[in-house]
């Protein structure tokens, strides 16, 4: 089993350095404090912002080859460090370890997309002689880093949703500075510390735990070209809302549903749906909340999903067959609890678990919850779903976009017009066909509407985003 060391550096400017060990972090199942970090002073962050500054133009003149390779160094650096790095995510977010290394192995590949995506960035040759005032005339246009980038990563995903800004901001050629989750710093840390192995520019990169104070200077500071957020709705609008002039990209929080088709395959869309409610102990943005199932195989599907989820391990994610681990914090645990009070309160069914001890919450799944319910409506964030009947299509697609949210949605169909009418109909950044909502490969477009946020993520589109394009217009 690896160990972690007691204290981690930050990195300032490509740097370890370790001005204090302010940032205690836990082990989120034992509670017990697992090692210290340091937490950056405005003084520190505003050095960093500095750095970005200085390292904008090197970053951008860097050839394409050259920061390739260093994709690729994190790449097979992440490879020999696989297990200490599930490990860390496994102690600092409380993940079980097959689900640590499930991120590890996506970590590695946002990366490798990132790596190859870096030597293909081009423009476009564009005619412009539409018309005889033009006639001779064409436009050829190329993308040029936006600049220095600030990035603010949430708990859930320490490492890949890191990931997701470091390695696009290094396949186009922009300084960054981050400041990861202080529940979960680590795994941003030990990215950190492979890129300090590398010969980016100096400034190119600085990776900062932080308190609200320096904190504000992510958003702020106008030094900094564009604000990518992943975290909650609350945070990223209020952010938005102070970031000035930048370029803003908000991945926030969801309350995805999936319907339950009544000639699905109900084997297959259980075992699916079970992982996508209560992988991650439901704190994943795209966790299945609630499951919309045609009337004719409610009960078929309900019996299946409560059987199954029963049969969960509930525990030390250190396990292997522990299924859900602790929630993040007691905090968390508590408020989930009290919606789960709230719903039975005014007439819900629990068909199995409710049950807390501690941060550990019991696979729960609840039926005959009022329309109005927390449960229902908000972001639950834990390992609860609420089952709902349909009769009509409609029904079903109009229950999906009952929601303040909008990140993914899943179906599970054989009917292939009903799929092309969801794909119409639905109101969200993406319909997972036969697959729950939850499901995600790191190439491809990611992101919500409505409260959900604001742009795309999956390494290319990010590049876009971290890029702006450059017209020329040549006359003959
Ligand atoms: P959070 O909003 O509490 O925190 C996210 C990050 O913002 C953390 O680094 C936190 O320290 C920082 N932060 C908080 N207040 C800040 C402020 N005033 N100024 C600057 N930074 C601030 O979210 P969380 O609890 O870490 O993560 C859970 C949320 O993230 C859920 O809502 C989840 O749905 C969402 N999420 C979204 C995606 C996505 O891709 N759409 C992915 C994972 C998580």
């Amino acid at each position: 089993m690896p160990t972690l060391k007691d204290t981690y550096p930050l990195y300032l400017c490509n740097r370890a350095e370790q001005p204090n060990t302010d940032l205690e972090v836990t082990d989120k199942f034992t509670g017990e404090v697992a090692f210290k970090t340091a937490l950056a002073t405005p003084e520190i962050i505003d050095k960093a912002i500095a750095g970005t500054v200085r390292a904008a133009e090197p970053m951008a003149r860097l050839a394409s080859y050259r920061r390739k390779a260093v994709l690729m160094h994190c790449v097979e650096r992440f490879r020999e460090r696989f297990d200490e790095l599930a490990y860390s995510l496994c102690v600092e977010a409380g993940k079980p370890i097959g689900d640590a290394e499930g991120e590890v192995t996506r970590l590695i590949d946002t990366f490798e997309i990132a790596a190859e995506e870096s030597v293909r960035m081009g423009g476009e040759v564009m005619p412009l002689d539409i018309s005889e005032r033009a006639e001779g005339y064409q436009a050829i246009w190329k993308r040029v880093p936006v600049g220095p980038c600030s990035f603010i990563s949430p708990f859930n995903f320490p490492l890949n949703l890191a990931a997701h800004k470091i390695a696009p901001a290094l396949a186009v050629g922009c300084p960054f500075v981050l400041k990861p989750a202080s529940k979960t710093p680590l795994g941003a840390l030990i990215i950190g510390e492979i890129l300090a192995e590398t010969d980016l520019p100096e400034g190119a990169f600085s990776i900062l735990p932080a308190s609200r104070d320096g904190a504000d200077l992510f958003t702020e500071d106008e030094r900094l070209k564009l604000l990518s957020f992943t975290g909650s709705d609350t945070v990223g609008w209020a952010l938005k809302a102070k970031a000035g002039k930048k370029k803003v990209v908000l991945e926030l929080g969801g309350n995805a549903a999936v319907v339950i088709d009544h000639d699905a395959d109900l084997d297959d869309a259980c075992e699916r749906v079970i992982k996508g409610t209560f992988y991650q102990s439901g704190q994943s943005c795209i966790s299945v909340q609630r499951i919309v199932i045609h009337e004719d195989v409610y009960d078929d599907f309900r019996e299946k999903l409560v059987a199954a989820a029963k049969d969960l391990k509930v525990g030390d994610p250190k396990k292997r067959e522990t299924f859900i681990g602790p929630m993040i914090d007691d905090d968390e645990a508590e408020r989930l609890e009290s919606w789960i009070a709230e719903a039975v309160e005014n007439g819900a069914t629990v068909l199995c678990g409710g049950g807390r001890d501690g941060r550990l919450v019991e696979a729960t799944l609840l039926e005959n919850v009022d329309r109005s319910a927390k449960i229902v409506n908000e972001e639950a964030f834990g390992p609860v779903a609420v089952l709902m009947k349909f009769r009509d299509w409609d029904d079903a697609l109009a229950e999906v976009n009952r929601s303040e949210f909008g990140l993914q949605a899943g179906i599970f169909t054989r009917d292939l017009f009903k799929v092309l009418d969801a794909w119409d109909r639905v109101d969200v950044g993406g319909l997972m066909v036969n697959e729950i909502p939850s499901y995600r490969v790191d190439n491809m477009p990611y992101g919500g509407v409505k409260n959900s946020g604001l742009g795309r993520e999956g390494v290319r589109f990010s590049m876009e985003d971290m890029t702006e394009i450059r017209n020329m217009v040549i006359r003959r």
